[in-house]
Parts: C-alpha cells; structure tokens; sequence
C-alpha cells in the first residue's frame, strides 16, 4: 500500500500545480495589470497624435485644462478656451464605445458599474458643458486621425465667424 501510493504522490500535484499557474490561474494581477497598461497606452496615443497634428497645422490649444463650469469641474484633452470648444478623445474601452467597448467577462461586479460611471460622467460634463455655452466634441480613440482633425477643424471654422 505504501509503496505504492508513494511514487504516486510525486510526479502528480506537482506538475498540475505548476501548469495552472503558468496559465494564469493564480497570478492574474501581473497579467492583468500588464492589459491594463496596454489599454492606457492605446487610450493616450490617439490624444497626442491629434494634439500634434492640430498644431503641425497651426492651432493653439490648451492641454488637460480645468474647465470649471457652473456646476461642475471638467478636464477636456483639448480646450479652445477664447471659441469654448472642448475636445474628448475617448478610449474605448473606458468609455465603452459601442464598436470596441466589450463588456468585461472577468470581475464584472466590478467593472460594469465602474464604467457605467465613466458614461454617466461624460454624459454630466458635456451637459455642464453645453448649458455654459461650450461646444463639445467628443472623439472615439479608435476614429481615423484624418476624420478627428477635420471634426475640430470643422468646429474651429463654425465659431471664426
Ligand atoms: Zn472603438
């Protein structure tokens, strides 16, 4: 009986252990973080490509300004301050757009109402926004860099004349 439940023991628990770990199972902070990373990395990178190109071509903005409206303190990626445009780009993800912002099937109890939050926030600020005169625009991360300039562009030239 001993000598055979012995060998038994050793090669099985180990390598099982050992293999669930190497897919995930128990640390999936370090994985996890490392998506997170990768989303805040897609999210800036469409925000500073269309603050670069927008000043290639000659305009001059202000960069993560507080707006404080009359209700409430709002931070555009992009404020033209003296036409009041305020200018979003929005992540997809963060701001669940209706093409790539997939509900998240791990930890939902915690996800979905923090980015239902997220939602309800933008919907807040381009209201408070709105009824203190400004004009919102609000771009999706995923948007051509060409259809987002000319978005601005098109409002720049509304409010010139
Ligand atoms: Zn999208």
């Amino acid at each position: 009986m001993n000598a055979r439940s012995r060998p038994a023991r050793i090669p099985l628990p180990v390598p099982l252990t050992s293999r669930s770990r190497k897919y995930g199972d128990t640390p999936t902070t370090p994985g996890r973080s490392r998506n997170m990373q990768a989303i805040r990395r897609t999210d800036t990178k469409p925000e500073v490509q269309l603050r670069s190109a927008l000043h290639r071509s000659g305009y001059r903005f202000r960069k993560d300004l507080s707006v404080h409206t009359s209700t409430r303190r709002v931070r555009p990626d992009i404020v033209f301050t003296a036409r009041k445009i305020a200018v979003f780009v929005d992540g997809c993800f963060w701001h669940c757009c209706p093409e790539h912002g997939r509900q998240p099937t791990v930890n939902t109890g915690y996800w979905s109402p923090k980015l239902q939050r997220n939602v309800e926030r933008d919907r807040l600020a381009d209201a408070a926004l709105h009824r203190d005169g400004w004009r919102v625009i609000r771009i999706w991360a995923h948007e051509e860099l060409e259809d987002a300039v000319e978005k601005v562009v098109n409002a720049l030239e509304q409010t010139s004349r």
